[in-house]
C-alpha cells in the first residue's frame, strides 16, 4: 500500500482571499515526508489556492464536487476538464452533506466518479450510515449497498485510482468520532466488496475514515489496520492545527 492520505475538506468556508492566506500559513508547517496531504476548498477558491501554492506540490488540490458532463448547457455546474485544467488531483463524490441537502445519490456519485477518471482525477467516493441506520443494525447493509452501487464502472487503479472515504453521518462535525473497532469492521466489509469487484487490484484503492478526526485522535486511526488515511472537516480550518494533525498522524 502506498502512503497514507489526509484530505482537508473546508466545506463552505474560505473565499479566494482567506483561502490564499490559509495556504500561505500552511506552507510554513513542517509535514511528514511519508504522507500525502490534499486540501479541498470551495470551487470559487480553487484558482486562488493554486496561485498561492506557486510551484509547491503540497498540499495537492482536491475539489468538493463536480458535474459528470464534460461541457454544455448546465448553468452553475463545473466539469471534470475544468478541474483538470487547474491541476486538481482528487475530487469528493457522494459526500453525505451533498446527499442530504442537494439530492446526491449513489447513481450520481458513480457518474461523477467515472467522468473524473476520464480526465485523470481520482474520485473519493464518500459513504456512511445515518444514526438511525446504525441504531437499527443496518450500518453494514447501508454502506455495502452504497459501495456496490457507487463503484460500478469505476476503475480501481491507473492514473486516477478510486478512493473510498467511510464517513458515518452521525460522526461528521459532531465531535463523536467512530471507534476504531467499528471502523475496522466497516473497512473490512468495504475491502471484501473491492476484492470481489477488482481482485488483486483492490489493494490500489485507499480506504479513508472521516468524522470528527482531530489532532488528538488521528494517530489512533492512522495506526488502525485497514485505514489508509483521513478526511478532515472542522479540524482542517485552522492551518496550524491542521499542520499539527498531519504531524501527529505518523509515528516518527
Ligand atoms: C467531513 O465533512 O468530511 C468531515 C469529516 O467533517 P468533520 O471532520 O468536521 O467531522
Amino acid at each position: 500500500m502506498e502512503k497514507k492520505l489526509i484530505i482537508a475538506n473546508w466545506k463552505m468556508h474560505y473565499g479566494p482571499i482567506k483561502a490564499g492566506a490559509w495556504i500561505r500559513a500552511f506552507r510554513r508547517e513542517r509535514l511528514p515526508k511519508d504522507l500525502d496531504v490534499a486540501v479541498a476548498p470551495p470551487f470559487i477558491s480553487l484558482a486562488s489556492v493554486r496561485a498561492s501554492l506557486g510551484r509547491a506540490s503540497i498540499p495537492a488540490l482536491a475539489s468538493q464536487d463536480v458535474y459528470w458532463e464534460m461541457e454544455g448547457k448546465f448553468t452553475g455546474e463545473v466539469s471534470p476538464p475544468m478541474l483538470e485544467e487547474l491541476g486538481i488531483q482528487y475530487c469528493l463524490v457522494g459526500h453525505s452533506e451533498r446527499r442530504k441537502h442537494f439530492g446526491e445519490t449513489n447513481e450520481t456519485a458513480r457518474k461523477k466518479a467515472i467522468a473524473l477518471q476520464a480526465v485523470g482525477i481520482s474520485p473519493v467516493l464518500c459513504v456512511g450510515e445515518t444514526v438511525v441506520e446504525r441504531r437499527d443494525g443496518n450500518a453494514l447493509k447501508t454502506v455495502r449497498a452504497q459501495v456496490r452501487a457507487g463503484i460500478k464502472g469505476v476503475k480501481p487503479d491507473g492514473k486516477a485510482p478510486l478512493h473510498i472515504a467511510y464517513e458515518p453521518v452521525w460522526a461528521i462535525g459532531s465531535g463523536r468520532a467512530c471507534s476504531p473497532h467499528d471502523i475496522r469492521e466497516m473497512h473490512e466489509a468495504i475491502r471484501g466488496i473491492l476484492r470481489k469487484a477488482y481482485g488483486a487490484k483492490a489493494s490500489d484503492v485507499r480506504v479513508l475514515y472521516g468524522g470528527s478526526v482531530d489532532e488528538h485522535n488521528i494517530l489512533e486511526y492512522m495506526t488502525t489496520s485497514g485505514i489508509d488515511g483521513a478526511l478532515v472537516g472542522t479540524a482542517s480550518l485552522d492551518p496550524a492545527a491542521f499542520g499539527r494533525l498531519c504531524r501527529a498522524s505518523i509515528v516518527t
